[in-house]
Order: C-alpha cells, then sequence, then structure tokens
C-alpha cells in the first residue's frame, strides 16, 4: 500500500494505479496526523489527470501552504489568511504543473512559517506517524508527513531549516537549493533574504526530478541567478533521475570537513549516528577532516534577528485591507490593529514586536547592523572552508524530536542551531536520513559549495538503501 519504486521508475500503467493510492495516503495523513490544511476533492484530480502530458503525469504534489495556488486557499497555517484564495499559482506551482504533476492538497505548517515543531500552526498541530506524541519538526511539519507516512514528494520552504529539520524529524530527505536557484514568485514572504522553496521526497531520484523542473529561470524574481551553472545543474538533475549521473568531484577525491566542536552540541545518541554516517562515506574513499569552527553561537542569533526584522516590515501588509481576515471598525487604525490583534497568533505577534524593535532607530546598530556583519562573516567563513573541503556535514538538529509542549517559543529556537547557518550564506544544504535513535528518524547534514545542488543529491543517493531504508515506513506497510 505503498510506493516500493521511485515515481521516475513508474510505467504508465503505474501512475493509472497509483492515482487513488496517492490521494487515500494523503486521506490518512491528513486524518492521522493532521497532515494538511486542505486536501482537494478526488474528482476534480481526475479531470485534471485525464488532460495531462509530461514527465510528472501521474505525480500528486502536497504544497505547503504559503505557496500561492490558483483557486486553493493559502492560508499560510494563520487564522488571518483563513480565507485567502490567490488568484495565481507560485512560479514553482506553474512549473511543475506544466510538466504534468497535480496539486493535490495544501499542507499544514507553522504560521507564517515561524517555528519548528508545526505547533504555532492555527489548524493545530501535526504529528510525527513515528510517535504520534512527538512533534514532526517545522515549519513544512505537514510537508514532511505527508511524504513521510508512505508519500513521494512534497513542496516546503526553507528560511532556517524549515525543510531539513522536518525532514531530519520524520526520516526523509529534504534539501534547500542554493539561494537564487530557484524562483520565489508566489512564496508568501517570511524573511526574504534567506528562503528558498525546497523539495522533500522519499526517493534521491524523485528529488532530483522535481528539483529539475522547478530551476527553470523566471524573470519575475529579480533575486533568481543568472549564473550559466543553472543549466549545467539542470543537466546532472535529470542524469541523477536517469541514473547515469557523474559528480564533479569523483567520491574517492572528495573531503568531508566536520567540526567535533560542534558535533558536541548534539545529544549522545545523535553524534553516535553522524560519525557511523560519515564513517560510511569514509569506507568508500571520502577524507573526513575535522576542523575548527566557532561560528554556530552567533549565526543561531544573527538568524533570529534578520528573519524578524524582515517578518515584521513583511507581515504589515496584513491590515485588513487586502487579504484575508477584516474586523470592521470606524477608523483604518482601531480595524488594522483589532484584525491583527485576532489574525496573528503568540509566535508571529512575538516575531514582529522584536523585530520592528531590533530594528529601530537606536537600536539597529545593536541588533539589525550587527547581525548583517556576523551575517558577512559567517558567510566568509563557510566559503572558505568549501574552498578547501568538497562538502561541510553537521547534524541537522541537536536532538530526536521533542514531545509536544517542550520546545516551543525561544526555548526551541535552539533546534536550528545547525540548520540556519546555509540561509544565512546561501549555500545548498541537505538532509539525509542516516538511522534511528531509540525508534525516532535522525538526519546528517551537507553543505556545498553555490550551485553544487545536484552533487548533494548523489550523496543521498549513496546512502539510499544501506544506512537509508526508503522502503521502511512508519507503522510498517
Ligand atoms: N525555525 C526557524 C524559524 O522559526 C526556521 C523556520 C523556517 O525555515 N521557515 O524561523
Amino acid at each position: 500500500m505503498y510506493f516500493s519504486k521511485p515515481f521516475v521508475e513508474w510505467d504508465e500503467k503505474d501512475k493509472e494505479k497509483y492515482l487513488s493510492q496517492q490521494y487515500y495516503t494523503a486521506l490518512e495523513a491528513k486524518e492521522k496526523f493532521n497532515a494538511y490544511i486542505t486536501l482537494r476533492d478526488f474528482d476534480e484530480i481526475v479531470e485534471e489527470y485525464k488532460k495531462k502530458k509530461g514527465l510528472l503525469k501521474g505525480l500528486l504534489i502536497p504544497v505547503k501552504d504559503n505557496i500561492s495556488t490558483k483557486g486553493i486557499k493559502t492560508t499560510c497555517g494563520s487564522k488571518i489568511l483563513s480565507n485567502y484564495i490567490p488568484i495565481y499559482d507560485a512560479y514553482v506551482i506553474d512549473v511543475l504543473e506544466k510538466a504534468g504533476a497535480i496539486v493535490l492538497g495544501k499542507t499544514n505548517m507553522d504560521e507564517f512559517a515561524m517555528g519548528n515543531t508545526g505547533e504555532t500552526s492555527f489548524y493545530g498541530p501535526t504529528l510525527n506517524p513515528w510517535d504520534v506524541s512527538r512533534v514532526p519538526g517545522g515549519s513544512s511539519s505537514g510537508s514532511a508527513v505527508a511524504v513521510a507516512w508512505k508519500g513521494l514528494a512534497a513542496l516546503g520552504s526553507d528560511t532556517g531549516g524549515s525543510v531539513r529539520q522536518p525532514a531530519g524529524y520524520t526520516g526523509i530527505l529534504g534539501l534547500k537549493p542554493t539561494y537564487g536557484l530557484i524562483s520565489r514568485y508566489g512564496l508568501v514572504s517570511y524573511a526574504e533574504s534567506l528562503e528558498q522553496i525546497g523539495p522533500l521526497a522519499r526517493y534521491s531520484k524523485d528529488l532530483a526530478l522535481i528539483l529539475y523542473h522547478m530551476t527553470e529561470y523566471d524573470e519575475r524574481d529579480m533575486t533568481m541567478s543568472k549564473s550559466r551553472k543553472r543549466n549545467i545543474i539542470r543537466k546532472s538533475l535529470l542524469d541523477i533521475a536517469n541514473s547515469v549521473f557523474i559528480p564533479s568531484t569523483t567520491i574517492s577525491d572528495s573531503l568531508v570537513a566536520y567540526s567535533s566542536k560542534l558535533v558536541e552540541r548534539s545529544d549522545e545518541n545523535i553524534q553516535k549516528l553522524f560519525y557511523n554516517a560519515l564513517n560510511y562515506l569514509e569506507k568508500m574513499g571520502v577524507r573526513l577532516i575535522d576542523i575548527d569552527t566557532v561560528f554556530l553561537e552567533p549565526a543561531l542569533s544573527a538568524y533570529y534577528i534578520i528573519a524578524m526584522v524582515e517578518a515584521s516590515s513583511n507581515l504589515a501588509r496584513y491590515d485588513g485591507t487586502n487579504y484575508g481576515l477584516r474586523v470592521e471598525a470606524p477608523s483604518y487604525w482601531v480595524s488594522a490593529s483589532a484584525t491583527r490583534t485576532q489574525g496573528f497568533g503568540e509566535e508571529v505577534k512575538r516575531r514582529i514586536i522584536m523585530g520592528g524593535f531590533a530594528s529601530s532607530k537606536g537600536y539597529e546598530g545593536r541588533y539589525y547592523i550587527r547581525a548583517l556583519k556576523i551575517r558577512r562573516w559567517i558567510k566568509e567563513s563557510l566559503s572558505s572552508i568549501l574552498e578547501n573541503y568538497t562538502y561541510f556535514a553537521l547534524p541537522t538538529s541537536p536532538m530526536t524530536p521533542p514531545k509536544f509542549g517542550e520546545a516551543v517559543g525561544p526555548e526551541g529556537y535552539i533546534q536550528d542551531i545547525y540548520t540556519v547557518v546555509p540561509n544565512l550564506t546561501g549555500h545548498p544544504a541537505i538532509s539525509i536520513p542516516v538511522g534511528f535513535a531509540e525508534g525516532l528518524p535522525v538526519g546528517i547534514q551537507f553543505i556545498g559549495d553555490y550551485f553544487s545542488d545536484a552533487d548533494l543529491i548523489y550523496i543521498a543517493s549513496l546512502y539510499e538503501d544501506h544506512l537509508y531504508k526508503p522502503n521502511k515506513n512508519p507503522g510498517g506497510r
């Protein structure tokens, strides 16, 4: 009752046969784990399917609810957008649908992608299918669970780890692409200098195939990279999907840097699996080098300041005049204030207030400007590491998924200690499942140089069927 081979390997008959099964597993994920805010009507999907052509025909895609979908409610996990139906598709939706894929539904998420447990959603928390008393990670909680629960692939967004961290907590693959590789057109902004839309998948080949389509150039996003490397990556991604990929650095020539000091920040069971995963590569000829780096602590602080400042400015637009909820009142100010008071949850309000403060006159030098300086320093440090080594490895998270209520709000920020670094610098990073600690999935993270996205997926493929068994599902088959 789940898909024992990647979508890439399905023939026409499989596609017909698995259409209703994909829908059925989504229904289960919605009912058992609250993974979806909106699940589309099956009849509507079947009608669309009949008209589809292209490489992705037959693939139903769960999409995080902060990615704009024409005619389908897009709530961002918030009350303030609970009645918002966009009139346009995000660019990634456009290209995936042109290639034959169909949006299956909109997945549950932390409100406005602010959080890492899924608990800040107005629509209630998503449960982790490996242990329903624990969080699935966030903010792309529903997308991760939709894949982990017998699914294939989904879209999320990653501002400070929101694709990689829930991928790690639910035992699937999650990629934060190079900044500027994918159009953000139609992604509801949280902190746009940090975030990218990213794919989550069960199989590395499917991850590559979806990313291939997502990476078409879009002139509507001014931050899109114009580098010619785009074409090279796209070819490599197709090669991975077709099993003919040759990496730019062969595995026995690869140097993997890690920092034992940074790894020490993790729980012991995470450290064990981390080193076990690195040793696996070492046996394939990779050279491991322990380097001394110090940037984690400042990275977490700089990340939260920058993310909150950008968020407070981005969220100013929700005042009841253009989108979503509107509380009527005799004056604009009273109406806007009541709309925002009722429409936003606690975590979002905290960030709007903190972000406004950190960038306000008289304080910006102490907080925002300082955070930007730290960001530049981290970028230089990581870039020089990646000039000397092929990859930099870190655990995805310092712990296994916490129980509900244990790590929500500022107490939970520490979970992002390893994931925020590539968002500050723009480098691509992937989370790969490499084993279980007391029955809970654990991920390892590889960061590569700009535009090494395909190589990172290749690294994931080396673990597949070995330390990572994509056929293993929570609750058995
Ligand atoms: N947990 C981080 C935050 O709350 C990252 C969220 C994200 O990547 N969207 O900001």
